[in-house]
């Protein structure tokens, strides 16, 4: 095998085939004077709403934000507790403290996301919501959460910063709840140049709600009906965004492509993510499991391999979670996978010559006495 350099992602990559159109929107924005708010927004606004088939989408500063807002508008304060994932990028439970309600935490099934087993011992007459993360890019199980939720009265709101054009049983994620938060940031599946989120939902007076937040409470230019905050899409990188919403459906057909081939190449050596018929999973990570875990993550280095862990400490034993009382061996799955987890890369620009050098490399690792 000679040795390949393979970064865990390569941004510039697919910057680079996008160039001349990404170049022409720019020069239109800024010929334009239009920078905040305005027709690109609208624009990327209602094409993204089509595309995840919900009636309304806002776009706002971030992924964060997009929680943030929704539980803001929603009126979720001190007093109040909203579930969810351990295993999740901490924005998922940052945003539910900043509220000044109580994140309360559940472990995550062998898919990464919740199961009703988990959920219901967490439900207590505080709950307000429910923020299920479709971690990897892989549709949590939406029939079960919205039956809790609808038989003890709280609100689902997506996490999907990692799972845009995912499908549950042929419906997009963030059509599944009350709504959806999604992420463009640079990293995610659909990502822009900077911070970027986007709400979606089917709920009109929500919808209202939220462009009102989003542009500090502001009702038109100069009534303000509520405490609101700056959180808004640039219209750069809505336009941006506009382009690259385009071509998303593409990519993470690659994305699915890719894990197929890593999942019949290597399943015999590590536990793989396998997809249920009912769902198509974006894989925003490829995540394995293996004891040997660090092993092999430095015998890919040494390949030139490029790996990550998402994510190496579940959120209840992070330092900011102190204050939520919960100790190590609280959520079994999540403390195991975090010491057992490696993601590969995985982006639509990798070569199918790439994908096979790097599960080489892991039969090799496996060949040579483990
Ligand atoms: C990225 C991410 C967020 C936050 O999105 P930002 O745009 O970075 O604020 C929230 N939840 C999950 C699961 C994420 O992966």
């Amino acid at each position: 095998m000679s040795r390949m350099n393979i970064p865990f992602v390569d941004l510039a990559k697919q910057f680079v085939g996008l160039e001349s159109e990404l170049t022409e929107a720019f020069l239109e924005v800024g010929r334009s004077g239009v920078y905040i708010m305005g027709e690109r927004l609208e624009e990327f606004e209602s094409a993204a709403a089509k595309f995840c088939d919900t009636s309304f989408a806002v776009g706002v500063a971030d992924g964060s934000n997009a929680l943030f807002l929704v539980l803001k508008a929603m009126g979720v304060g001190p007093g109040d507790e909203v579930i969810t994932a351990t295993n999740s990028f901490i924005a998922s439970a940052w945003v539910i403290a900043a509220t000044g309600a109580k994140p309360v935490l559940v472990d995550v099934g062998s898919d990464l996301n919740l199961h009703e087993e988990n959920i219901a011992p967490a439900i207590t007459a505080r709950t307000r919501a429910i923020i299920p993360v479709h971690l990897t890019g892989r549709p949590a199980p939406m029939d079960e959460i919205n039956a809790l939720a609808e038989k003890y009265n709280f609100f689902v709101l997506e996490d999907a910063a990692q799972a845009i054009g995912a499908k549950y049983k042929g419906r997009r994620v963030g059509s599944l709840g009350l709504a959806a938060g999604f992420s463009l940031h640079p990293l995610k599946n659909l990502g822009v140049y900077g911070d970027g989120g986007l709400i979606t939902t089917n709920d009109s007076g929500l919808n209202v709600a939220l462009r009102k937040l989003r542009n500090h409470g502001l009702k038109n230019r100069d009534e303000c009906e509520v405490w609101g905050f700056n959180s808004r899409l640039d219209a750069m990188q809505a336009a941006f965004a506009s382009i690259k919403l385009k071509r998303l459906d593409e990519w993470n057909y690659r994305c699915r492509e890719i894990a197929s081939l890593y999942r019949n190449g290597i399943k015999d050596f590590v536990q793989v993510p396998v997809d249920q018929d009912w769902e198509e999973c974006v894989y925003h990570n490829f995540v394995i499991r293996t004891k040997y875990r660090d092993e092999l993550m430095q015998f890919l280095k040494d390949y030139g391999v490029d790996t990550r862990i998402h994510y190496p400490i579940p959120i209840h034993l992070q330092e900011a979670a102190k204050g939520l009382g919960y100790s190590k061996g609280a959520f079994p799955n999540a403390e195991r996978y975090a010491s057992s987890m490696i993601s590969l890369p995985i982006y639509p620009e990798l070569t199918d010559v790439e994908i096979e050098y790097i599960i080489c490399a892991i039969k090799k690792f496996f060949s040579e006495g483990k």
